[in-house]
Parts: C-alpha cells; sequence; structure tokens
C-alpha cells in the first residue's frame, strides 16, 4: 500500500480545512456522519495520525492510541444508542476491500437490519 497522502479528504477534516458532522472527539479519535449515509446511522471514526489504513495503524500506532482508538469507537456506537439493537463495523484496507479515502478509518453502520451477506452493503438509508 502507498504511504500517507497528506491532503486526503480525512486529514484536512481533520486540520479543520473541510466541515464535518461531528459525532465525537477526543484525544485519540474524531467521528463524524458519512457524507453518503449508506444505513440510517453511517459514522466514521478516523484516528487522531497519519496512518493508511488498519494495516499501517494496527503496525505503527503507539499501544494508547490504538487502545483510545477502539475505545471511542465503542463509545461512540453506545452513544449512538446502539448498543442494544446493535451495530456493524467495517475497515476497508486496500483496492480490493474498495477503500477509497486513505488515512484509516471504521465505519459504524446501525439503525436497520444489516445483511448477512457481506458481500452486500448495508443498503439505502430505508428503515429495514
Ligand atoms: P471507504 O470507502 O474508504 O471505506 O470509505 C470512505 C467513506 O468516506 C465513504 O463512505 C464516503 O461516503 C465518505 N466520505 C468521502 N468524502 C467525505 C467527506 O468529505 N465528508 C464525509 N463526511 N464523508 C466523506
Amino acid at each position: 500500500m502507498s504511504s500517507y497522502e497528506q491532503n486526503n479528504v480525512f486529514a484536512r477534516i481533520l486540520r479543520g480545512e473541510l466541515p464535518c458532522k461531528k459525532v465525537y472527539e477526543d484525544e485519540f479519535a474524531l467521528a463524524f456522519h458519512d457524507i453518503n449515509p449508506l444505513a440510517p446511522v453511517h459514522v466514521l471514526v478516523i484516528p487522531k495520525g497519519e496512518y493508511v489504513s488498519n494495516a499501517d495503524f494496527a503496525a505503527a500506532a503507539p499501544p494508547e492510541l490504538i487502545v483510545g482508538f477502539w475505545r471511542a469507537v465503542a463509545k461512540i456506537a453506545k452513544d449512538l444508542g446502539l448498543d442494544s439493537s446493535g451495530y456493524r463495523l467495517v475497515a476497508n484496507h486496500g483496492a480490493q476491500s474498495g477503500q477509497s479515502v486513505f488515512h484509516f478509518h471504521v465505519h459504524i453502520f446501525g439503525g436497520k437490519m444489516m445483511p448477512h451477506d457481506m458481500t452486500k452493503l448495508p443498503g439505502a438509508a430505508a428503515k429495514g
């Protein structure tokens, strides 16, 4: 995988150069609504650091950032009210996954029944 590109769209959101609909922020993570939601709840969580994908994040991030990031993901899902109904986490890595923004991010999908077939995306925003 190629190296981190400083002007990817999430780097620019992190630097405050582009707006986002913020859901949560702490020292480890920033979370905001996806611009093109694929479920009634579709939030993206990004770490505060320059990591291309999960492989890069797992290999290179300091342990406290990895722990803080994943704790933030769980807290955000809970704060969104998804704990009891359930939710899906997705992190795309590389071309065949369909990754389109090369700053590591986790998708939180919720608010509808997810298709069990992992080749399908969660689906349009209609309640399921
Ligand atoms: P990927 O395909 O890389 O896993 O996911 C990238 C996600 O970022 C897509 O779901 C896409 O809709 C979202 N996205 C792309 N550009 C922007 C943007 O400028 N703002 C927000 N909020 N989401 C974006």
